[in-house]
């Protein structure tokens, strides 16, 4: 008896140790990047100057690259991006159908990632952290995470946009931190916490952004080595520091906190902050896997002003580069190389700016929609008597006020008619069409199902806007944007190295919403609760 039991007991204790020396497969931190406003094309418009040590090469060359990565619905923006990324979901289950949307249950306008019931923690501004993830409807792939560790995985958001470290991080995370441009700290919300670490409070001692302005912004290398970029002084491009580089940032000292996020420096910003907290929160320090989800918002805010073909973009993409190459090393001194996952990729890319394409003689414009809509709301009026029967333009849609076309019964079908009519004859717009219609009109298969895995009812309109290839929405005379269908805003990188990776790469049609289940496959927990994508079984070892 007294031998079996001490059978027993042995074989407890090996199988015991057999679990906890083997355990479940998984790396030590996962850390995810989305850079925000990155066309794929930059991977290999820059490729001759970006570093052998630096960041893209040693993505493309040591890790696994998927070269046809799209997003499958519209508005190609940073919200969606953002939470279709980390949820494997798109706007019309997410909820996040745009960075802001008219919603119609509450009757205004929603920003995605606004929460009147949380106050800021870090700082006096006030609505710079009354911000939570409470609108998105789905979980993210780090709540998973927290989910399959009970708890135990760390999971913590960084970015200069509130929304861009918010989504990502998702409901359960242990903390996300993003930018104030009212004081130059980095903030956080009593959704997370009510005060900052102490660590956090020691980075925002440290005046970063004050001394990034004494510096300035000079170009990385010689002026005449810009050979991939027009010329610096466009009049087409937006000028927030002045005519052309070098740009002397001095005036900015203790004054203006928000014009670092138009400059590189927003992503030493960003990348200092996350090796702060890599440090700090003891990430990737034990067998229990942590997952860090970085964005870098300065390219957009870079690409916005100046335009995909400048300058600033060009010596934007150098520095954020150099940058990523430095996290790398970081992260192979402080976790291990092999023993993290990264993944790269962006929320969506951008259209050229109209002026420099019209001045190279291919097509291109901006259409005045908002000016548009005026007119129309005005003909409306004078028809029915009524004003303001288009309450909301955004993210390409209309809106129509709904209740007092109602109370006034007026006929919906004739209200969306007149506004169709009048809308198709603005400059730039391809198609224009009720929603109601959407599957049944005739329209290429790839814009129908984008539009409508973008299509959520209580957050989306009435009537939708598809502008004519190269064209962008007029509000301004400089610089560009994005948001349609387009494969200049609609594909984008999607780089993988590290740990449970393979090299290589694929040129197969892959989804944004393909990178949630795939880390959810390398992690061996479940998808998120909206996810639509599949694993992208070449990656994974
Ligand atoms: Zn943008």
């Amino acid at each position: 008896m007294r031998k079996f039991i001490s059978i027993i007991i042995f074989c407890c204790f090996t199988s015991f140790a057999f679990c906890q020396s083997t355990g479940i497969p998984r790396p030590k931190l996962v850390v995810g990047i989305v850079v925000d406003q990155m066309r794929w094309d930059y991977l290999y418009r820059y490729y001759d100057r970006y570093e052998n040590n630096g960041g893209f090469k040693r993505l493309l060359n040591q890790g696994f690259s998927c070269e046809n990565t799209l997003i499958p619905y519209v508005p190609t923006i940073t919200a969606c991006g953002h939470s279709s990324i980390y949820s494997g979901s798109v706007p019309a289950i997410s909820g996040i159908s745009g960075n802001t949307w008219w919603d119609k249950e509450k009757g205004k306008t929603v920003y995605c990632t606004d929460d009147a019931a949380v106050n800021t923690v870090g700082s006096s501004s006030v609505g710079a952290g009354k911000m939570s993830p409470k609108n998105l409807l789905v979980t993210s792939i780090c709540d998973e995470l927290r989910l399959a560790t009970n708890f135990r995985g760390k999971v913590i958001g960084i970015a200069l946009k509130d929304r861009g470290a918010i989504l990502p991080a998702g409901h359960s995370a242990s903390a996300a931190y993003w930018y104030d441009p009212g004081s130059g700290n980095w903030i956080s919300s009593t959704y997370y916490m009510n005060q900052l670490p102490k660590w956090v409070e020691d980075f925002n001692g440290k005046q970063w952004v004050d001394k990034f302005y004494n510096d300035g912004w000079q170009l990385s290398h010689p002026a005449a080595s810009y050979i991939q970029s027009t010329d610096d002084d466009k009049g087409y491009e937006s000028k927030p520091f002045g005519p052309k580089f070098p740009y002397d940032l001095k005036r900015f000292i203790a004054k203006d906190y928000g014009k670092i996020t138009s400059t590189p420096m927003g992503n030493t910003l960003t990348a200092e902050f996350a090796k702060a907290a890599i440090v700090n929160e003891q990430l990737g320090t034990d067998n229990i896997t942590d997952f860090l989800a970085i964005s870098f918002s300065s390219p957009d805010y870079i690409g916005h002003t100046f335009g995909p073909n400048s300058v600033e973009a060009e010596d934007g993409f150098l520095r954020l580069d150099k940058e990523l190459g430095s996290l790398f090393d970081f992260l192979d001194a402080k976790i291990g190389k092999g023993q993290y996952t990264v993944f790269l990729s962006a929320d969506h890319g951008a259209a050229q700016v109209p002026e420099f394409l019209k001045e190279n003689k291919i097509p291109a414009g901006r259409a005045p929609i908002m000016a548009g809509i005026d007119g129309i709301n005005d003909l409306l009026k004078e028809k029915y008597h009524l004003p303001g029967l288009i309450i909301s333009e955004d993210n390409y849609q209309v809106h129509l006020n709904h209740s007092r076309i109602d109370s006034a019964k007026i006929n919906e079908d004739e209200v969306a008619a007149l506004i169709i009519d009048q809308l198709s004859k603005v400059p730039g717009v391809f198609r224009v069409f009720s929603l109601k219609d959407l599957n049944i009109i005739p329209l290429p298969a790839r814009l129908r199902e984008m539009i409508n895995n973008g299509y959520n009812p209580k957050r989306n309109g009435d009537i939708q806007i598809v502008l004519q290839p190269q064209y962008i929405e007029g509000y301004s005379q400089t610089g560009t944007t994005h948001g349609l269908w387009n494969p200049y805003d609609a594909h984008i990188p999607l780089l993988w190295y590290g740990w449970g990776i393979k090299q290589g790469k694929t040129n197969r049609e892959i989804n944004m919403t393909d990178i949630a289940p795939t880390l959810a496959a390398l992690l061996h927990i479940q998808m998120p609760s909206g996810c639509v994508g599949k694993p992208i079984e070449e990656v994974i070892k």
